[in-house]
């Protein structure tokens, strides 16, 4: 099916963009930001957005909104930063691994070309990767709107269906990521829907293992299984300060899915996803946690 009717904008900048969200707002008309479009126009082809306006952010020439900076203990991520080129950026393949490893299973090819970070975070769909990364990373969203700049947390930012912490009037600019401390491993644990490749079950560990052995800290983001993505927070307290052997990791993890309200639908049922979300958060911490002592 074809797009409904609508204009189009080339935004030369991020304040561009939130003028021409604000006189859109102003006028009582619809407008919806375009980056790579691998989420937008899929559903404004099935008519279930029907926006009167695009504002294509792809030609926006601030610095910002693309690559990768590491200042001091934090690295920066670009909103308009493309899957392929976060796969490949050396400072995210040495310093944080999760969000390449993440970047490599999106879609395909032509998909991971075009799509961007800053769009899959603002699009939210449950069954997207990165947001359980970001989860378990602790990352800080950035946003800016006619006010000003303002951060989320990756803790507050994902709050519904299809449904984010971000203002309408408001533009995701970078992702700020705290530089991890020594001893921590991190990994992506995905089962893939075969046709689409977005994950049935997403998960994504970030593990600190004490001089002792034991689980120092441990953040576990979980994606696919709900309407949004959610941290494991009762396995999470179950982890910390115990070993990080496979049996106890195993117990602890039989509670990763306390708290979601897990989805049943065509691509698996209620039943299956808590199985899966188990088992998948029992592999991404064993392997984070391999990686910190490696
Ligand atoms: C065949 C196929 C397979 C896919 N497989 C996967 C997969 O396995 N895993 C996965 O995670 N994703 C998958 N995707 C989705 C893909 O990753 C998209 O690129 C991504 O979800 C959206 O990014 P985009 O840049 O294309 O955003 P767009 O489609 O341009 O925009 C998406 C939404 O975000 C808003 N938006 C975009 N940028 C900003 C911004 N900077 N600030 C505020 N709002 C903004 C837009 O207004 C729109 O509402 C797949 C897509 C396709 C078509």
């Amino acid at each position: 099916m074809n797009p409904a009717t609508f204009e189009y904008h080339r935004a030369g900048s991020v304040d561009e963009a939130i003028g021409l969200l604000g006189r859109f707002a102003a006028e009582g008309t619809e407008a919806k930001l375009l980056a790579g479009g691998h989420s937008l126009l899929p559903v404004m082809k099935l008519r279930l957005a029907e926006p009167a306006h695009l504002i294509d952010l792809s030609g926006a020439t601030d610095a910002d909104l693309r690559g990768v900076r590491l200042d001091g203990s934090t690295i920066t991520v670009g909103a308009l930063t493309t899957h392929r080129d976060l796969e490949r950026d050396a400072t995210l393949r040495e310093r944080c691994p999760l969000l390449p490893q993440q970047a490599g299973r999106v879609g395909d090819r032509q998909v991971r070309a075009r799509g961007t970070f800053g769009g899959t975070l603002a699009h939210a769909d449950p069954a997207a990767d990165y947001p359980a990364g970001v989860l378990a990373l602790g990352v800080e969203i950035v946003a800016r709107g006619p006010g000003g700049e303002r951060t989320i947390a990756a803790d507050d930012f994902f709050v519904a269906f299809l449904t984010t912490a971000l203002a309408p009037d408001e533009v995701l600019t970078e992702v700020r990521i705290p530089v991890t401390p020594a001893r921590t491993g991190m990994e992506y644990q995905k089962l893939a829907n075969q046709a689409s490749g977005y994950a049935v079950v997403g998960v994504a560990a970030v593990v600190t293992v004490g001089a002792d052995g034991t689980c120092e800290a441990v953040r576990i983001g979980v994606t696919g299984a709900g309407d949004h993505a959610a941290r494991a927070v009762t396995a999470e307290a179950a982890l910390v300060g115990g070993p990080l052997d496979a049996s106890t990791v195993a117990a602890a993890c039989a509670s990763a899915d306390e708290g979601i309200d897990l989805l049943d639908d065509l691509h698996a049922s209620a039943d299956y996803r808590r199985r899966i979300v188990r088992g998948l958060s029992a592999r991404a911490v064993l392997a984070a946690a391999g990686r910190a002592t490696a």
